[in-house]
């Protein structure tokens, strides 16, 4: 397809229509055209599409009627659920989620850390606590105090005194995170925004490998790896294996406590696949730097209860082969809620180190806070082409990435509904490149596929 092979010529990004041209596919199986894919999937869909839209039309709307449960706000604008049943006593709060109140442990932590923490670094009044009350979900809980931390010797003196007075505590990184991970109502350690805390980073090599601490924001660490490879004349462009749309606001310590993924990297190029080592602050205020023997032994044998107690899970959860099969099953679709269970059943269980690590990654700042990590950067290839087809609904379109996945060596695909579609469909910028989204079916789907590839060759095989 010549518009395909242009932009290869011209090494940029762009968005085309399906055509003729063979797909990358996997060793063995036969080569197919984007236009191959799309008319197999097609055929007999479109009577399908129409008998959906001709259901949707003649169905009657339908009233469903949910309880909607009791609500109250706080001070702040704060809103949580009632429990069912329960009185609900203005002023008066358990300590507990949503309901914490000070008995003096809240007095006794800030008199703690005031001794190394200015007061210009801890923020309790309302309007403070209010903007940071929420992230980029749509949750809301106001923290009873911010502390703007500067580094990692901090980190290791807070945490041993919020445990003393039990004091939860929140990290925040960008706080983009978009289901309230960034949130508390107790205390939120807030990774300081001068630009200077937190920053630090080194490029190995080739740069094939990076170490960050968890301040940078994600983007401007492929921006060093860029400027890394131009400065050393080097062949190829590294970056980070996540890559998620917030990559210019989300800082490292929330991809890896996130475990974020993205567009391209998948579940096989996140953190959890691309992490080498890491620095981890604990609870009690030990440091464990995975990357360095010394440390590694002095926390086998320091820890040893707790290095025990995770073999001892690692080991009953192996010798479950049916938990170990659902587990991998599981984990070889996108997810990225909850504790990286795959740890358990990914390494031999006198690996208690890297089954810690990487039950570190993703675990939303609950088993410590990560205070450097360095990644196995993947390549970032100059070649790249684009193409967008658009199918008449989306179990066609679901039904072709399946088919992109198991037969060909396509690097991306990304679902678009009918209602991004509609976005589109008055912008002359996407029409132009994209016809077929001007009217397309009611019930129609588009696929973004993307292939890469070190050279322009390597976009045909
Ligand atoms: C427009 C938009 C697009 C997005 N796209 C994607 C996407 O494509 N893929 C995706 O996965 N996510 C996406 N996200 C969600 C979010 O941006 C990412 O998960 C991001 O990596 C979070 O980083 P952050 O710096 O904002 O972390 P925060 O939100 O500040 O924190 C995230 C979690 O990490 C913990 N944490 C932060 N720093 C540390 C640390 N040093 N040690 C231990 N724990 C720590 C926090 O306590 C919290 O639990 C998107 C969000 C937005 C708003």
């Amino acid at each position: 397809m010549d518009a395909i092979t242009n932009l290869q010529a011209q090494h940029r990004q762009a968005v085309t229509t399906a055509g003729d041209e063979a797909l990358p596919c996997k060793p063995g199986q036969p080569s197919r055209s984007l236009k191959q894919v799309a008319d197999d999937i097609l055929s007999g869909q479109q009577i399908r599409g129409q008998a959906a839209l001709a259901a949707v039309k003649t169905a009657e709307p339908q009233t469903i009627s949910v309880p909607v449960p009791a609500v109250k706000v706080d001070l702040y604008g704060a809103i949580s659920v009632v429990p069912e049943g329960q009185q609900v006593q203005e002023g008066v709060y358990k300590n507990m989620d949503g309901h914490r109140y000070e008995d003096g442990r809240y007095a006794a932590f800030v008199q703690e850390i005031s001794s190394f923490i200015s007061t210009e670094r801890q923020y309790s009044d309302p309007v403070r606590t209010f903007a940071y009350g929420t992230d980029a979900s749509f949750y809301r809980l106001n923290p009873k105090l911010v502390v703007k931390i500067h580094n990692e010797d901090e980190v290791r003196t807070i945490l041993p005194i919020a445990k003393k007075h039990g004091v939860p505590v929140t990290f925040r990184a960008a706080g983009t995170s978009l289901s309230g991970q960034a949130l508390t109502d107790s205390v939120l350690l807030k990774l300081s925004h001068t630009g200077k805390n937190f920053s630090n980073y080194q490029v190995h090599g080739d740069g094939s490998q990076i170490t960050v601490q968890p301040g940078l924001i994600a983007g401007e660490v492929n921006r060093i790896l860029a400027a890394h490879q131009r400065k050393h004349k080097l062949p190829v462009q590294y970056k980070i294996g996540p890559d998620p749309s917030s990559i210019d606001s989300c800082m490292i310590g929330g991809v890896v406590a996130n475990n974020s993924s993205g567009m391209c990297c998948g579940v096989s190029q996140n953190t959890y696949h691309t992490l080498k080592d890491m620095r981890i602050v604990l609870v009690d205020g030990t440091v464990l730097d995975t990357a360095d023997p010394a440390s590694c032994a002095a926390f086998l044998n320091s820890h040893r209860g707790l290095v025990d107690g995770v073999v001892a899970l690692a080991a009953r959860v192996q010798a479950d082969k049916e938990l170990t099969a659902l587990i991998r099953r599981k984990f070889a679709i996108k997810c990225t809620t909850g504790y990286s269970l795959n740890a358990l059943v990914d390494f031999p269980v006198d690996s208690p180190i890297e089954i810690i690590k990487h039950l570190m990654i993703g675990s939303e700042g609950t088993l410590g806070f990560v205070s450097q990590a360095t990644y196995n950067t993947v390549p970032e290839w100059p070649h790249k082409a684009s193409a967008f087809i658009v199918f008449p609904d989306v179990r066609a379109a679901c039904r072709a990435s399946a088919v992109l996945r198991n037969e060909t060596a396509v690097d991306a695909v990304e679902l678009f509904d009918r209602a991004s579609l509609r976005e589109c469909e008055a912008d002359d910028a996407m029409t132009s490149l994209v016809p077929d989204i001007k009217g397309a079916d009611p019930m129609a789907a588009g696929l973004l596929i993307e292939c890469r590839g070190a050279d322009a060759a390597a976009l045909q095989m």
